[in-house]
Formats: C-alpha cells, structure tokens, sequence
C-alpha cells in the first residue's frame, strides 16, 4: 500500500530523511518512533504529499504521490489530481483539529457533503454510523469545545474515515491527552486496525505497537536505523541509538 524507495527530503541545505525505504503493505499496521527531530512528521506529510520529496520514489496503493509516470517520465500532477489522490489517505494530529463552529456530526459530515457531493441524509446516516463505531453516538450534536480531548480524538477518526480512506496516517495521535483519555483513543485505533485498515502510527505508545503494529521502525536523524517485528526490535534492539531510545519511552 505504501513503498517508500530512497526517499530523501531536504529544506534548504538540511536534510531531514535520508534515503528512506520501507513498505507497509495492505491491512498492515507500522508504528514509526523516534526521537524529536528525527523527520517522523516529514515523512507522514510526503505520503500525504503536503510535502514534496527531493529525491527517490513514494507511491501508495501502486501510484506515485505526486506525479504520473508516462513513457519513463515523471510529470507533476495538477492540484485537482492531487487532492484526489490525497483523499484516499485520511490524517489524524497530535492537536484536535476541528471545525470548531460545527458539531460533532456536521465536523464528520463536512468534507463528504463538500467534496464527494453527497446527498445529506446518506451523509447524515454514515456519519452517525461512525460516531457509533468511535463510540459517541450520544454526542453527535455536542460542539468540540463541550467534548474531551479523547472523544474530540475519537471524532478527528470518524471524521478522517468518513471519507472512505484507504490508508490512515496518525501523527502522534495521543501525545496531547491527558493519560487517562489514551485508552480510549488507542482502543478506536485498535479496532480500525482488526477492520483491516492499513496505517501508519507515529507514537510512543509502545503497548500499542507491541499489540497492534506488524512493523516497528525506528528513525533518527532522518534515518530508518532499524526496523522490524515490534517484539523483536523491543525485546531485542540491534542499535545502540534504538536501545538509548528505548530506555527512555518504555
Ligand atoms: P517531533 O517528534 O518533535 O514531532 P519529528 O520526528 O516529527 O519530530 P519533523 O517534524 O519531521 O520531526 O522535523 C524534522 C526536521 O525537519 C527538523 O529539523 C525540522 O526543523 C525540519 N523541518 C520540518 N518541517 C520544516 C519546514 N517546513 N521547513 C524547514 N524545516 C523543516
Ligand atoms: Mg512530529
């Protein structure tokens, strides 16, 4: 679903991933950690291609992020063909991002009703659905500011998902919740997972990738220093640099 050939991304002189190659293959779960710095979020928005690679090759789901191959050239896609790529994939950050003058359904309804053109009602219906399946169906007519953190996560999903996604990415998901609200989260994101969704995880919540994650990667300085099935790389770091990182967020 997702390949990740020699892909490096510089700002400037500052080279933030340095020939990265992975894969993520379909219905799979990769956790990436790593230090501060490191170009987790970078990597994140090259998929999505609100960042655009410097060099290597990025496709998801057999087509490259950003580009169309044409008699061995690349051609830059324009804007409209963009966005319909970038459709597919569904984000979800550290911040709660919702629309805060809209509820909890209109947030979950909005980009369906805007960007696919859907009727309302088979919109409506759906984003109902989803609150169920994050478990806030008694909250769909509450406002962001009147939810908690956790249920305003669990809202950002439904409404990411509302969009018939084929890859999720999360960007530290948990990092900005108070500890007792975590589990709520992880467990939505537990279940997408058992659904098959394929995702990409940015976390340090090493239960989470030990119990769900087929892969764990671990990065520093814009590098994939090591990387593999979650209890080995845990139990057994090959890397200096993942067991000093290790010690610190088991
Ligand atoms: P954190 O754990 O703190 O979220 P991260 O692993 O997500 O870190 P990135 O946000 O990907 O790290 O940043 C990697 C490097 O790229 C950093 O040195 C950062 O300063 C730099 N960087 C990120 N975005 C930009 C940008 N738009 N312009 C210039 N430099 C950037
Ligand atoms: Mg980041």
């Amino acid at each position: 679903m997702v390949l990740a050939e020699m892909v490096s991304k510089s700002f400037g002189s500052n080279e933030v991933l340095k020939s990265i190659s992975l894969e993520v293959k379909r219905g799979e779960v990769m956790c990436l950690v790593g230090p501060s710095g490191s170009g987790k979020s970078t990597f994140l928005r090259c998929i999505n291609h609100l960042e655009v690679v410097s060099a290597g090759r990025l496709s998801v789901d057999g087509d490259l992020v950003g580009y169309r191959e044409a008699n061995g050239k690349l051609y830059e896609l324009a804007p409209r063909e963009a966005a319909r790529q970038r459709r597919d994939i569904g984000m979800v950050f550290q911040r709660f991002n919702l629309f805060p003058h809209m509820t909890a359904l209109g947030n979950i309804m909005e980009a369906p009703q805007r960007v696919k053109g859907l009727p309302k009602a088979q919109v409506e219906k759906t984003a109902r659905e989803l609150l169920a399946r994050v478990g806030l169906a008694d909250r769909a007519d509450y406002y962001p500011a009147h939810l908690s953190g956790g249920q305003q996560q669990r809202v950002a999903i439904a409404r990411a998902l509302a969009m018939e996604p084929k890859l999720m990415l999360f960007d530290e998901p948990t990092s900005a919740l108070d500890p007792e609200l975590v589990g709520e989260v992880l467990d939505v994101m537990q279940g997408l997972a058992a659904s098959g969704m394929t995702m990409i995880v940015v976390t340090h919540e090493m239960g989470f990738a030990r119990e769900v994650a087929d892969s764990l990667v671990f990065m520093d300085a814009g590098v994939v220093v090591e990387s593999g099935h979650p209890d080995e790389v845990l139990s057994n770091p090959q890397h200096a640099r993942t067991q000093a990182f290790l010690s610190k967020v088991l």
